[in-house]
């Protein structure tokens, strides 16, 4: 059996969660009579502390309608330079929203209030309009990393001054919150608008969340509908993820810690580059100088380990509720055995 390292969407629905899909009442959520989903926009809204969610089929549609929800075309967004909206969405703020990106290069993801300030355009005809400010917790790209909650506080305030709209890219929120033990409110409460993820660390099969004031997710329905997220009986998916969030959100915790084992264990490889103080949550990003991150994933492959190359020289793995502690102290010794091969 592979020990399989891509990434934390790979998670399976465990049996009971099967069972609880399986029960759920549903309805036409298009007309508003599913139950379930109703039930969990509810409950996701209310740990985030706003007043309103919506649910769809996935994080890259929460998003773009965050983006179209907040913009106009020609509206200017700015966002760290490797942002998974910029970077993963298939250009959607273009293609979606019509709107200009203007990237700010952050430290393993995260910018800050200044930086920011500096890239602000006065109010003038020839300039676009900055509309909204989007930042990654935790960050994708950045391996994982945490985004510091007083520096998102800095951030909200120059919005607030300046009339800027902030959303949060929050695929991996939870991790973030399990992992400084800040609640889901607290980190939610400078932002206007937050996009969840149920799918990933999680373990639920399918679905996010958009979540904000009722009078934006009101605008958020309109726009999920004309990009072709409006689902019917979606009760059977909502229950899911409404397990996985009342059961599956504690062990995140198992997953920031056999993150932190395996890196740990890929430092002590010889020709890994990897600084184990630097993973943070369930994100191990490693370099392999001098070895085509490519051609390193294949033979790993071989060996019954996958991982994903993102870099020339960089590959990143993964932990989530489908490798147990067990199965990622066996990783390191893989990897070695690979690299000492040429
Ligand atoms: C995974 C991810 C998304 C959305 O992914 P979907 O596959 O569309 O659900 C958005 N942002 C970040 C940072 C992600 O990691």
């Amino acid at each position: 059996m592979t020990i399989d390292l891509r990434s934390d969407t790979i998670t399976q629905p465990t049996p009971e969660m099967r069972r609880v899909m399986a029960e759920a009442v549903v309805g036409d959520d298009v007309l508003g009579d599913d139950p379930t989903v109703t039930a969990l926009e509810e409950y996701t809204a209310g740990l985030l502390g706003k007043e309103a969610a919506v649910f769809m089929p996935s994080g890259t549609m929460t998003n773009q309608v965050a983006l179209r929800v907040h913009t106009e075309p020609g509206d200017e967004i700015i966002l760290e330079a490797e942002a998974h909206i910029y970077y993963y969405e298939g250009g959607g703020p273009a293609a979606l929203s019509g709107a200009m990106c203007r990237l700010v290069p952050g430290d393993e993801g995260i910018i800050t209030a200044a930086q920011i300030e500096k890239v602000l355009r006065p109010a003038d005809p020839h300039f676009a309009r900055t509309r909204l400010v989007c930042l990654e917790n935790t960050h994708n790209r950045g391996g994982g990393k945490i985004f510091p909650l007083d520096e998102i506080e800095r951030i909200a305030a120059l919005c607030q001054e300046k009339g800027l709209i902030l959303h949060l890219d929050g695929a991996r929120f939870w991790n973030a919150c399990v992992a400084t033990g800040v609640s889901p409110a607290a980190y939610a409460k400078p932002f206007d608008t937050v996009s969840v993820c149920f799918s990933k660390g999680l373990g639920a099969p399918v679905g996010s969340a958009l979540v904000g004031t009722a009078e934006q997710m009101q605008r958020a329905r309109r726009f999920r509908k004309m990009f072709g997220g409006g689902m019917r009986q979606a009760g059977i998916i909502a229950a899911g993820a409404l397990y996985a969030l009342q059961h599956q959100y504690e062990r995140l915790a198992e997953d920031h810690a056999n993150a932190q084992r395996l890196a740990e264990d890929l430092a002590q490889v010889e020709g890994v580059e990897v600084d184990p103080a630097s993973v943070e949550t369930n994100l191990v990003v490693f370099g392999v100088p001098g070895r085509s991150a490519v051609a390193v994933a294949e033979a790993l492959e071989q060996q019954g380990v996958a991982v994903l190359a993102v870099g020339a020289e960089r590959l990143r793995a993964v932990t989530s509720l489908m490798v147990d502690g067990e199965a990622v102290a066996q990783v390191a010794a893989k990897v070695a055995e690979v690299l000492q091969k040429r």
